[in-house]
């Protein structure tokens, strides 16, 4: 890549960036029951802004260039995610979708749900969405002439530590995944104790009770040399761990979770890459903005259109909006129509990137 390449790259790449990290139709004010405690969202700009300085790159290009190294076509990419909020299948799905269309890889999507419940049709309907064919067995994904757009979606049950653990390793020796993303992957901090974004402790910490666990998964692909890749908006998602330093200084929950663990809400495992975003959707979109452009195939990013589609569609399951707890297309109290702006930004943004403007006279 020539020196004007490479500036221009870097300059896009903050560009998605700075669409996915500033609270554009954002509600700014959380406040914990009736007349309780508040916390200002707006400071989480400020985890992003010093997450881009200690990479030294723009965050969302960063995921893209390993993504694109990594992930060999044919290989499986495990995407890890939540279904029971509206911040997490939209996102997966349309990385889904950036990984079979641009790099031709197998996405596997991640969560913990009941079979046959809508939690499981949160992610299914979510990838129909944006036009990628759910599968629920590993013998769906390939041998048919209908094949090549499928992704498998996995139930990871509820487990204790040790059988999270065993059930990591065997996971990844069945697959073999080139890369793990998680897209709002809520875990447990230091002591095991699992919170919400204003804290208050989810479990007891006992290494044996059976509930949602992340971290042996991460860890596991860590050990592996396996690209990991984690996005989040509050420091309480699997891979956080890595920007520990930078969240307590900026996020109060981070810092002390109130309970009596006191140990914050900071997710025990780390990524290799770490997006602190407006919301774990949006970074999804910026990297596969990101990718898009290094691909040099618009096409890998989806359109309004499909991005309507995916959001209603997860919502009409009964998927609620996590802060507003209503099941409106919309993420994290980010309007529908601010989560719409947003792809109409990045699109615009990959697009006019690939043209230049020459000046000359007659
Ligand atoms: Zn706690």
């Amino acid at each position: 890549m020539s020196d004007i390449e490479s500036q221009i790259m870097e300059g896009f790449g903050d560009t998605v960036d700075r669409i996915v990290a500033t609270p554009t139709g954002a509600i700014p004010l959380l406040r914990k029951g009736r007349g309780g405690p508040v916390k200002n969202r707006y400071t989480w700009m400020k985890v992003y802004d010093e997450t881009r300085q200690h990479y030294g790159r723009p965050l969302t290009l960063l995921a893209a260039e390993k993504l694109r190294e990594h992930v060999t076509p044919g290989s499986h990419v495990l995407i890890v995610t939540n279904s029971h909020e509206m911040d997490g299948p939209p996102g997966s799905a349309v990385l889904a979708r950036a990984i079979l269309v641009g790099l031709r890889a197998v996405p596997v999507v991640m969560a913990n749900y009941e079979p046959g419940s809508k939690h499981q049709r949160a992610l299914t309907q979510s990838l129909t969405g944006c036009q990628v064919i759910p599968v629920l067995s590993r013998e769906e994904l390939t041998g048919s002439i209908w094949t090549p757009y499928t992704a498998l979606v996995y139930g990871w049950p509820m487990m204790s530590v040790s059988e999270a653990e065993e059930a990591a390793e065997s996971l990844l020796d069945e697959l073999s995944p080139t890369a793990v993303v998680t897209v709002e992957a809520v875990s447990c901090n230091e002591k095991g104790i699992r919170h919400g974004a204003l804290g208050g402790p989810r479990n007891t910490g006992d290494p044996d009770e059976r509930l949602v666990r992340w971290n042996q998964l991460l860890e596991a692909a860590n050990r592996r040399g396996i690209l990991t890749v984690a996005t989040g908006d509050n420091g309480n998602e699997c891979g956080f761990n890595t920007i520990k330093d930078i969240l307590v200084r900026h996020h109060e929950y981070c810092r002390d979770c109130g309970c009596p663990c006191r140990a914050g809400i900071v997710s025990a495992a780390g990524a290799e890459i770490v997006i602190p975003a407006t919301s774990s959707n949006w970074a999804a979109y910026g990297i596969e903005a990101c990718l898009a452009r290094l691909l040099g195939n618009p096409d890998v990013m989806h359109d309004e259109q499909t991005h309507y589609r995916t959001l209603v569609n997860c919502a009409d399951e009964g998927i609620p909006d996590g802060a507003t707890a209503m099941p409106s297309p919309s993420t994290d109290g980010c309007s529908h129509e601010a989560c719409m702006a947003v792809i109409t930004q990045l699109r615009q943004t990959l697009l006019m990137s690939m043209k230049e403007i020459v000046r000359e006279s007659r």
